[in-house]
């Protein structure tokens, strides 16, 4: 199979890559490097399996010829972390909105299958204990800039399913939870990789809010599989599917096990949101955990690394 992989040159869009081209398949990746880096694809050097287009999914023509020859569409381009969604608000939305768009009616007009990369921060502020695919979203005010990352991943996904329902374009979308591991940049709020930086150069981990918040963290490895696995599903085809973790970390914790893991002498550091993000528009939700049933009755998935695995992981690749 040839498979444009959009973000491809990003922390999950690489590793999708190397699996693709290791199961034989052929990958080109459309990247513009804003987040992403030709370090990330190093691994494949010049394999004649892998093509790279440099530009922006905002561009519908390179998206067109992006899309010549492709049997299947990965669409994992956008703007994320909290820190560049903040910072960088227009262009976040534009990517994540009208890019998303591009891609989409580019993949109709050629009738490709298309993945969505969409988000656990969709459900929002939401108080379930675990969300499943199909309970509501409860997003806060649009006077809190953090919430368009969300309303723009909503939105993508109302159109892939409307497409999917008006012209029957086989879509498939997945929400990810914290997906996390070798790679990921630490320079745009994520946290594991930011704890690791910090834990491995001695300085402190600055933990926002009271860290009691919990998140759930998926190593990259186990969420490339589900991507594959859902490639491979037929009865994925219109379906929202949830890709996560169900071991659960206050911050707080993570931090004392990222400093333990490493051997580190850092302190770890509180931080009120107004102080990390001093631009103003933030909230946090207190936990966020991922229903995962559906992904494991249509694929058979199970994770397969832990997060003690994932943080050795994560300082590995840091140090
Ligand atoms: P990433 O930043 O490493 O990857 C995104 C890639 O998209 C980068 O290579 C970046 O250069 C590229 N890109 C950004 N804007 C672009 C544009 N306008 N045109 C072309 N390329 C552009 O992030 P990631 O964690 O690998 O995220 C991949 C996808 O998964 C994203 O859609 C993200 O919203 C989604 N997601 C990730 C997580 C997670 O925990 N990592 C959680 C939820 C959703």
């Amino acid at each position: 199979m040839r498979y444009l992989i959009t973000g491809g040159a990003g922390f999950i869009g690489s590793h999708l890559a190397e699996a693709l081209i290791a199961r034989g398949d052929q990958v080109r990746i459309l990247d513009d490097f804003s987040t992403g880096s030709r370090a990330n694809l190093a691994g494949l050097g010049d394999h004649p399996g892998l093509t790279v287009v440099t530009g922006s999914v905002v561009d519908a023509a390179l998206a067109e010829r992006a899309m010549a020859d492709v049997d299947h569409v990965v669409h994992l381009a956008a703007a994320v972390g909290v820190r560049k969604i903040m910072q960088e608000r227009v262009a976040g939305i534009r990517t994540n909105l009208v890019g998303s768009e591009t891609i989409l009616a580019a993949a109709a007009e050629r009738r490709l299958p298309l993945f969505f990369a969409s988000t656990s921060e969709v459900y929002g502020k939401s108080t379930r204990p675990a969300f499943a695919e199909d309970d509501d979203s409860v997003i806060g005010s649009s006077s809190l800039h953090r919430w368009s990352y969300a309303c723009a991943k909503l939105m993508d996904e109302f159109l892939a399913l409307a497409w999917f329902h008006e012209q029957q374009l086989p879509v498939t979308i997945a929400r990810f939870f914290n997906v996390t591991g070798p790679r990921q940049s630490p320079d745009y709020g994520m946290v594991l990789p930011r704890f690791c930086r910090a834990a491995l150069a001695g300085t402190p981990l600055e933990v926002h809010g009271s860290g009691r918040q919990s998140r759930c963290f998926l190593h990259v490895a186990d969420a490339v599989a589900a991507i594959l696995a859902l490639l491979d599903t037929p009865a994925a085809v219109g379906q929202v599917v949830n890709i996560g973790s169900d071991e659960e970390v206050t911050i707080g914790d993570l931090a004392g096990k990222v400093v333990a893991a490493a051997g580190s002498t850092s302190l770890i550091q509180p931080i009120p949101y107004a102080t990390a993000f001093p631009e103003g528009g933030f909230e946090d939700m207190q936990r966020r955990l991922p229903d995962t049933r559906k992904l494991e009755r249509l694929t058979g998935w199970k994770r397969q690394h832990d997060l003690a695995r994932t943080i050795r992981d994560s300082l590995t690749w840091s140090r």
